[in-house]
């Protein structure tokens, strides 16, 4: 028990307050007065405690102040280049806006010690940004990227979760008191976050939003003080609970709580982002009237870059949007949609890719998964289908990975290639598992292959190993053939002696684990690593010459030299 439990034995924890008076306001109130914890309002599924999404970690960098903020547009474009494919626009604007944010906010706190009176004057024009877009194509991921490299906090929620009043649905300002609790109730830093509105045309007022009609608007109203400049207070005054919490905070004296408790929105940099299905349409409409190079045929295309330069305030507005609104929303761009191309190259080449994820998970098996280029591009093509960008990357490798994932692990099973035949048909490639599974894990035939293991080690100085494809074709002839595994391997490898010492001898190399191909052709799978081997010996030795003359090894040795490290590995 801590020190100050014992001065305060008899205080409720915030919990059992909160408890006691939904109680008492559901039995006087009934359902017309709502309360709500701050985490239960905005209604996104907590599971860091946090009402947003959690994959959004505070910032990354603790160290780094924003007011020595000294990144160039470019170097936000390339630390987006790392992680987000495609969506170059949408990079460049972004790493623009955020520069110009975080430049000024270091130019204001300077002129707030030397010039306070100026700094109260000066005239600003936030730089909110408005990113159009279908769903899964990366609005989310790139915002979530330059908060972490800048290393401010940023909140992200929905636009449908609001109320104009938050009553019903979430309070707007609840946003504002999340980027504290994410800058771990650093005020200073909060009023300095980012934050993110997603689904933001659901709140236009006309066309086919029926429904939102009245509460649209009044959203919109609500956001807009906020991204103009409003001070919200640190505690939700509709939240019971936290001034329960507040004042139980004031009586105990805790340490660590925020000294500040009102929160200027002045520095908050807002993106907003939808769909805007229909926005499109409103455009060309537009244009054909105004017969400005668009012809009647034009097709009805999903909005992309060179359309999006048309686009004016007027398109938002017909769209729906209050001009105010609008208005404070300057900085414009569009995020794609993602060909099936684009999702190979993510899976490729995005260092976030979801495919060292699931290698990750296999090996926490000890199943050595390797996608094949194939498989990914089966997934790709098969991604693309779904329509929700590369979120389907997800979808179809849980699907198709999901029955191995469950029956794999535990088997004689270590080695798992996905390849294309297994990504369109996992449940005829899992049966071969199965088989394989029982082959490998034969105890008959792993101890004839152990013994025939030991006894060419002891022979011949150099071990022998198996890939569980070479285990299974081994397994396929010894049936076939109807001869033991062991007999097989004495046949299959009986000059294998030569070859490999002359190997050992050129590469050091003295384990040598062999694939299928081994099996089906023992000589020529040999004679192959033979002659690698010899130009593995030439490379070393320019190396070494080179090495002795002083300079530096030829990039080419150096190649050769490592790919052989990594067979020798295995
Ligand atoms: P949205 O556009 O709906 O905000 P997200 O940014 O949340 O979509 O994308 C969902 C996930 O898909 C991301 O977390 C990321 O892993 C992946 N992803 C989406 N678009 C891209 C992209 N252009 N490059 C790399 N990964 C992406």
């Amino acid at each position: 028990m801590s020190k100050d439990d014992d001065q305060t034995p008899n205080t409720p924890s915030p919990h059992e307050v909160a408890k006691k008076l939904a109680d008492f306001m559901k039995a006087n109130f009934g359902d017309a007065v709502s309360f709500q914890t701050v985490n239960e309002s905005m209604g996104a599924t907590p599971d860091d405690g946090s009402p947003y999404s959690t994959e959004f970690n505070k910032k990354e960098e603790e160290d780094r102040s924003i007011f020595d903020f000294d990144l160039r547009p470019r170097d936000v474009r390339d630390h987006l280049d790392r992680f987000v494919i495609r969506q170059e626009e949408a990079k460049k604007v972004l790493s623009i806006a955020v520069c110009d944010h975080y430049n000024h906010a270091k130019f204001m706190r300077r002129l707030e010690t030397s010039a306070p009176e100026k700094a109260r004057e000066l005239e600003y024009s936030k730089q909110n940004v408005i990113v159009v877009g279908p769903t899964g194509v990366g609005k989310t991921y790139l915002v979530k990227h330059i908060a972490e490299l800048i290393g401010v906090p940023f909140v992200k929620a929905d636009a449908t979760k609001f109320s104009e009043t938050g009553y019903v649905g979430a309070d707007v300002d609840d946003l504002v008191r999340e980027l504290v609790r994410k800058a771990d109730g650093n005020v200073e830093l909060a009023e300095y976050g980012i934050v993110y509105i997603d689904e933001v045309d659901k709140l236009a007022t006309q066309g086919n939003m029926i429904g939102r009609d009245v509460s649209g608007r009044g959203v919109q109203t609500t956001l807009l003080k906020l991204m103009e400049e409003t001070e919200v207070p640190l505690r939700n005054p509709m939240d019971i609970q936290s001034q329960m919490q507040a004042m139980m905070d004031l009586t105990r004296g805790r340490s660590g709580s925020p000294t500040k408790d009102i929160i200027n929105t002045r520095h908050i940099l807002f993106i907003v982002s939808g769909a805007f299905t229909g926005l499109e349409k409103i455009v060309r409409d537009r244009m054909r009237q105004g017969s400005i190079g668009f012809g009647a045929d034009m097709r009805e295309l999903p909005m992309d870059s060179d359309l999006f330069r048309h686009v004016e305030t007027q398109d938002f507005i017909d769209f729906g949007f209050e001009a105010e609104f609008i208005g404070r929303l300057p900085v414009r761009v569009v995020c794609e949609h993602l060909s099936a191309d684009d999702l190979f190259e993510i899976m490729s080449n995005s260092e976030g890719s979801l495919i060292r994820q699931y290698e990750r998970e296999f090996e926490a098996y000890g199943i050595q998964a390797h996608f094949e280029e194939d498989a990914l591009r089966a997934i790709a093509e098969k991604a693309e289908a779904e329509n929700t960008g590369a979120r389907s990357l997800m979808t179809v490798c849980e699907r198709v990975l999901r029955n191995f994932k469950f029956e794999l692990p535990g088997t004689a099973v270590s080695e798992l290639k996905i390849d294309r035949e297994l990504v369109e048909q996992p449940v005829a490639v899992l049966e071969k598992y199965r088989e394989a599974a029982s082959k490998i894990g034969d105890s008959k035939l792993l101890t004839e292959l152990a013994g025939f293991r030991r006894q060419f080690a002891e022979e011949h100085g150099v071990e022998i190993a198996f890939e569980d494809s070479a285990i299974t074709r081994l397994a396929e002839i010894s049936a076939k053939e109807n001869m033991s595994v062991l007999a097989l391997c004495r046949q299959l490898f009986r000059d294998y002696q030569f070859g490999l010492k002359l190997i050992q001898k050129n590469t050091t190399q003295d384990r040598f684990k062999l694939p299928a191909e081994a099996v089906d052709d023992p000589d020529h799978y040999l004679s192959d690593l033979v002659v690698a081997s010899y130009s593995h010996r030439r490379a070393n030795r320019e190396a070494n010459a080179q090495a002795a003359a002083g300079e530096e090894p030829s990039s080419l040795a150096g190649e050769e030299g490592s790919n052989q490290d990594g067979n020798s590995d295995q």
